[in-house]
């Protein structure tokens, strides 16, 4: 069972809706340092331990600031999150750019702040020496195909189109050490929200082996292995949080058995986690706004598929409690809706919560990842703010809310005027 509980209580969230209009989004920094705390005791036993958050997450660099503050880097996959990074101040080796069908300038940029250029598949090699240079360290991204077993938001590694294959991964760090790189990591991402601990093990295994083969076969040592992110949450109440505990003891055996046992160079463990660092950690808080009673019930939100997308997306279920009724029984079965011109535009179908009113606070739980960020625009929807509960209880804005100026701005009103039809 995995509680679900917002850190404020109705009173508090009926007062921050007096400062910050609902919808808004508000994430709880004392679960987020907790939680970072916890993930780097598990792997306290490898010295190197990384994890580099994955800024897509939660590309808000206030929050970015306080995982710097923990230790971790970025993992960035774009140009905008590069520029995030170095505006916290996480520059060099401690970002990682795990991109794939990279542009140039990204590359560019990348190589401009230091980061650990993952790269996604063989023709890059060739394309970053001829564009920006080779790096003196490159790490390449692992897709195992068949090797290894699929999980439902990621899909099957052979229908993925990430990553090098066996054979070219061999091909890859053959050509880049005779290209003169020096330094190498290995990389593999083939699990999203994935509960089950014993995948990561799975995985680890699966890369220690690999390093053997490749280090022999090509005289070559490795500084790391990335096993990538895809640590999943208890988004159902029924679920369990993953073990990390248990995963890094796992993945420390092996260690021993395959890495030390082998006689080979020490290496880091590296992570690139972004829902399980700050997922639980987020809520999005709405108001009820009409209830309708027509086939079905409706609870219609003033918060929709803009502020959250993964239930209209993927069928995402996200909890739903109603603040000051956390007790009251669930009687009421409805679909809880935004306002958006889509059917899909639902948080929940079929859901029992509290007989709620017109006026009702409404949390939306385990919005901390994936959340915001996937917002879009759609219906000329507006983002919503993004607020951040301070250790000390104080909540502080750190990100405004979208204004109808934000969605006019790449537009241009005065042209239309000599626009003749
Ligand atoms: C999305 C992504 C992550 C983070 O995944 P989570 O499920 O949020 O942990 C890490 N690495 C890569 C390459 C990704 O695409």
């Amino acid at each position: 069972m995995s509680e679900k509980k917002c850190p404020l209580n109705r009173e508090q969230l009926e007062a921050l809706t007096q400062r910050f209009p609902t919808p808004f989004h508000l994430y709880d920094e004392k679960g987020i340092r907790e939680n970072a705390r916890r993930l780097k005791a598990a792997f306290a036993w490898n010295p190197g331990f990384k994890e580099y958050f994955a800024v897509k997450a939660a590309p808000n660099p206030y929050l970015m600031k306080i995982l710097k503050s923990e230790g971790f880097g970025a993992d960035c996959s774009s140009y905008g999150e590069l520029l995030l990074s170095e505006q916290v101040g996480v520059v060099g080796e401690n970002i990682i750019f795990t991109s794939n069908d990279t542009p140039v300038y990204e590359f560019a940029k990348a190589r401009e702040l230091g980061a650990i250029i993952n790269l996604d598949d063989i023709t890059h090699i060739q394309y970053l020496e001829d564009h920006v240079g080779l790096p003196e360290l490159v790490c390449c991204r692992y897709n195992p195909g068949p090797l290894k077993g699929g999980n439902a938001i990621i899909g099957h590694p052979e229908e993925a189109k990430y990553g090098f294959t066996r054979p070219q991964l061999f091909e890859g760090y053959r050509i880049l050490r005779d290209k003169g790189v020096k330094r190498f990591g290995l990389h593999t991402m083939v699990a999203s929200n994935e509960l089950d601990g014993a995948y990561f093990i799975d995985t680890a295994k699966l890369l220690f082996d690999l390093v053997g083969e490749l280090s022999a076969e090509l005289g070559i040592e490795f500084e790391f292995v990335n096993l990538g992110g895809g640590i999943g949450i208890p988004y159902r109440p029924e679920q369990e949080a993953v073990d990390l505990d248990a995963v890094g003891e796992g993945i420390r055996k092996l260690y021993e058995e395959l890495i030390v046992g082998k006689g080979i160079k020490p290496l880091d463990i590296r992570l690139e986690c972004g829902r399980m660092v700050t997922g639980p950690f987020g809520y999005l808080v709405s108001r009820v706004l009409h209830k309708k009673h027509t086939y079905k019930q409706y609870v219609g939100l003033d918060a929709c598929m803009a502020n959250l997308m993964r239930p209209g997306m993927y069928g995402a279920y996200h909890h739903i409690t109603v603040p000051g009724k956390e007790n009251a029984p669930l009687d009421l079965v409805c679909d809880v809706t935004g306002s958006l011109c889509e059917n899909n535009d639902k948080f929940a179908i079929d859901r029992a919560i509290p007989q709620v009113e017109i006026g009702d606070l409404v949390v939306i739980h385990d919005a901390g990842a994936h959340g915001h960020s996937m917002g879009f625009n759609y219906n000329a929807k507006l983002r919503s703010a993004e607020l951040l509960l301070r250790e000390d209880g104080e909540v502080v804005q750190i990100r405004r809310a979208e204004t109808i100026e934000d969605y006019f701005a790449t537009l241009d009103f005065d042209g239309l005027k000599g626009f003749e039809v």
